[in-house]
């Protein structure tokens, strides 16, 4: 087998991947702003590092996966009224209330689309004292400086001693060019400084005291923060969304390397943007829609409702580094491929295995496919190209169950593989869930094999598997009932 390439953004290359310390694993991801619903493109990041996270486990690693959660002001500059305050004004709420709602949104989001939780969900609100120490460690290495009562990152001159830009490939010079003169008013010494610890003004809720006074940190703060508390001061990847990549990534380098003189992770890998139209879909543009409006077909730009493993199988039919248009096009052509999937993975079900004449080519080629699909998830986690192999595989699959071939063809131990590799693949890896879109005539073979995958979770272990399995039913109204015979299931 292959060893695991990865992009990384930081030296714009593929590189073979060597975590520090194997089999362990740091992985941090940037998690979602909590102020109001995600849309489909933050569904598209967290679907990406999910994958990079299923095929880290898949292949033998102990990962420790933190996905925060940005619950304190989010500032997208130094001046912006702060949108969580906003929010929890417009609601008339507090604003932590505002930041729960939208936390339990996202959390049922993510169990949607299958996304596996993360190790440790770290909230900004809840490493406060933290940050300050980290502004604190900024200061002293002279990399920031106060100003009525807010605290800036000197960008320039952390930038002569280290250089700034690294990541997203821009040179100070330019950046420079590209900004406007300070007027005035502003208390920052420079443009592109930005603020590590910000002053609250009277009416600002979310406030902390500080040796500052009282105030909230900057946006780009809590990662570093974060991502150093429980991974370490260097790690192994960093991900997020390519929007992050500037400013917010280039600051978290510049505030670890100001603190403690690492850059944090060395491998930074970006996903790449969901688009509409070929425009970012994003939520001030106002071209997003929700999942709940994307699974009703509810919103002008869907011909009707998608079902979260469609939009799932859609995503991963695009390599992770590309953009990905929205049409409703691609989401029917997908709705078809995931159809044909899930129908081989219970045609599998039904095989069993008969001596025959071995065919020693087409046993070669599902051996082939079966190994090239782990091939293409190590080429820097290529799941269009691992789908391309598991439909070959299903065309192999379908031949066998509609006996245009006989399961003689293979050897034993290849059907054998076949059979736990297809579905492990397809469910563990890939995270695609068989599910019924209502007047199912295929609903009994689809318990079937969800029953079957239940069970072996169990052999495995693996009780959070069969226990979702079971609980995600009873809430759609499915019970399982365990007996002696084995399982079988009712309407509840
Ligand atoms: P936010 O809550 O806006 O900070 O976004 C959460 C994550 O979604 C970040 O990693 C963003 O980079 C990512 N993201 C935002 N818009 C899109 C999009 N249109 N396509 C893919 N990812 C996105
Ligand atoms: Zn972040």
């Amino acid at each position: 087998m292959s060893t695991l390439q990865v992009t990384n953004s930081l030296t714009r290359k593929k590189e073979a991947f060597q975590p520090i310390n194997p089999p362990f694993v740091g992985l941090y991801v940037c998690g979602p702003t909590v102020y109001n619903e995600v849309h489909l493109g933050n569904v598209r990041t967290f679907v990406a590092f999910d994958i990079i996270y299923r095929w880290l486990l898949y292949s033998g690693y102990k990962v420790r996966y933190v996905r925060n959660i940005t619950d304190v002001g989010h500032l997208t500059d130094d001046t912006e009224e702060d949108k969580m305050l906003k929010q929890a004004k417009v609601m008339q709420l507090e604003p932590m209330e505002v930041a729960q709602k939208y936390t339990n949104g996202f959390h049922d989001v993510m169990d949607l689309f299958n996304a596996l939780r993360p190790s440790i969900e770290p909230q900004a609100s809840g490493h406060i004292i933290e940050q300050i120490e980290m502004v604190k460690e900024i200061m002293d290495a002279g990399y920031a400086y106060e100003a009525n009562g807010s605290v800036y990152f000197n960008v320039e001159h952390f930038n002569a001693e280290h250089g700034y830009g690294q990541l997203s490939g821009r040179n100070i010079d330019e950046l420079l060019s590209n900004t406007r003169e300070l007027d005035g008013q502003s208390e920052k010494r420079a443009p592109l400084d930005f603020a590590i610890w910000k002053h609250a003004a009277p009416e600002h809720i979310m406030r902390w005291p500080s040796p500052w006074g009282d105030g909230f940190p900057g946006w780009h703060l809590e990662c570093s923060v974060m991502s150093t508390k429980y991974l370490g001061e260097q790690f192994d990847i960093h991900g997020g969304g390519m929007d992050l990549k500037f400013p917010h990534h280039e600051c978290e380098i510049a505030q670890n390397k100001g603190s403690n003189g690492n850059g944090g992770a060395n491998y930074w890998l970006h996903s790449n943007m969901l688009t509409v139209n070929g425009t970012k879909m994003s939520k001030s543009l106002g071209n997003g829609f929700t999942p709940a409006e994307l699974i009703a077909g509810d919103h002008e730009l869907l011909d009707q409702g998608y079902s979260p493993m469609v939009v799932r199988f859609f995503m991963l039919q695009t390599h992770y580094t590309s953009t990905l248009d929205f049409s409703n096009a691609a989401l029917k052509a997908a709705e078809k491929g995931y159809q044909r999937l899930m129908k081989a993975m219970v045609a599998l079900t039904t095989l069993t295995y008969e001596n025959g004449q071995v065919d020693a080519s087409i046993n070669g080629e599902v051996k082939k496919a079966m190994e090239a699909a782990g091939e293409h998830m190590n080429d820097d986690f290529n799941t269009a190209m691992a789908l391309a192999d598991l439909f070959e595989l299903s065309n192999r699959i379908n031949a066998l169950a509609n006996n245009q071939q006989h399961v003689g063809t293979l050897e034993e131990d290849t059907f054998n593989q076949l059979k736990a590799f297809f579905p492990k693949f397809i469910t563990e890896v890939l995270g695609l869930l068989p599910e019924t879109t209502g007047g199912d005539s295929h609903m009994d073979e689809v318990m079937q094999l969800l029953i079957e995958i239940r069970q072996d979770a169990r052999s495995n272990k693996d009780f959070s598997t069969s226990d979702k399995i079971r609980d995600r039913l009873k809430e759609a109204g499915i019970q399982l009932l365990d007996g002696k015979e084995g399982t079988s299931w009712e309407k509840a």
